[in-house]
């Protein structure tokens, strides 16, 4: 039978109480989501398998109890290897999608540093540090736009990440895979951790080690995805029987066996303040779509959502809440 790396309590409350609100079987993976059997067979689900999402009925938080143990750790990689990882995230660079990323990606990094220089005396050499970076372009875009010591940190990176990827180019920065390394380079004057945290084991653990990563003067971008379990519980359970293929695509890119915290935004934010955070309020103007006019309608639209944004930041509203500049409250 296949391991599980570990059964969880509740990853806010702590408590030992939860209901099972659906379980990923082998039977359900392949009827209702029509999962390759060559790839179950790969992550060892096997017949006798099972995950379940739960939710707790202390504080009603959702999250995956039973959790797969797939990732292959400990792993290194050739250069070929690399070469085919890296082949899906060179594909993201085309017209079509730099048009949705690049913005908002420099919108990021372009806040973040604005919070730090407003906060650092010594702007000298500013160190960066992106959170279960996979291979995202915010570790070259900070490092494009000054700041000096830059590091993308996975877990899920081979142990031979740094060897495989030279740094030996003016946009140099660091592969880093092992905690130990990312502690030794420690305090880092910004964190960025962009849609990551669904895939943490312990999710608070994670929240106080990046606190403790952060310099006392330092900021953090957290975006956290708002994935709404009651909202979609029905149709999750429903699967077999949608047709509508953008609903397919929304469970199945939302609801899986690697998600394991679904947290919505104010229980969220809560945790990020238990565990020494309080937010800065920023508003993202800089997201426009490339190539078109500043007043387009697009581009109207997406200013109006920033600005609904901030002001629902303002009055305290976390609904739909995905995006959080933090520094330290203690
Ligand atoms: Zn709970």
């Amino acid at each position: 039978m296949t391991e599980h790396q570990g059964v969880r309590v509740c990853i806010n409350c702590g408590s030992d109480d939860a209901k099972v609100m659906h379980s990923f079987t082998r039977n359900w993976l392949i009827e209702a989501r029509q999962t390759p059997i060559e790839r179950l067979d790969e992550l060892g689900i096997d017949d006798d398998f099972s995950s379940s999402i739960v939710k707790c009925n202390k504080c009603g938080c959702g999250y995956i109890r039973d959790v797969l143990e797939s990732r292959e750790r400990n792993s290194e990689w050739d250069e070929e290897t690399l070469k085919e990882r890296l082949s899906v995230y060179q594909g993201g660079f085309s017209r079509k999608q730099v048009n949705h990323i690049i913005y908002y990606e420099y919108s990021i990094i372009s806040n973040l540093l604005n919070l730090v220089l407003r906060k650092k005396k010594d702007q000298s050499n500013l160190s960066l540090l992106d959170f279960g970076s996979s291979f995202s372009i915010l570790s070259p875009m900070a490092r494009v736009m000054g700041f000096s010591d830059v590091v993308a940190y996975d877990p899920l990176y081979p142990t031979n990440i740094s060897k495989i990827t030279p740094d030996n180019h003016p946009i140099n920065f660091e592969f880093l895979s092992n905690m130990e390394d990312i502690k030794a380079r420690a305090p880092y004057d910004a964190i960025i951790c962009q849609s990551a945290d669904e895939h943490f084991y312990d999710l608070q653990g994670e929240i106080k080690n990046i606190h403790n990563l952060l310099s006392d003067d330092g900021v953090v971008f957290w975006s956290h995805p708002v994935m709404d379990l009651d909202a979609d519980i029905n149709l999750l359970r429903n699967e077999a029987n949608i047709s509508d293929k953008g609903t397919l695509k929304r469970l199945r890119a939302t609801f899986h066996v690697h998600h394991l915290n679904y947290v919505m935004p104010k229980m969220f934010k809560g945790m990020l303040k238990r565990n020494g955070f309080r937010e800065a309020k920023v508003i993202m103007l800089d997201k426009r779509i490339a190539g078109e006019n500043r007043f387009s309608l697009a581009n109207i639209k997406l200013l109006s959502i920033s600005l609904i944004k901030y002001f629902l930041g303002i009055i305290g509203s976390s609904y739909r809440k995905n995006e959080f500049f933090l520094e330290k409250s203690r």
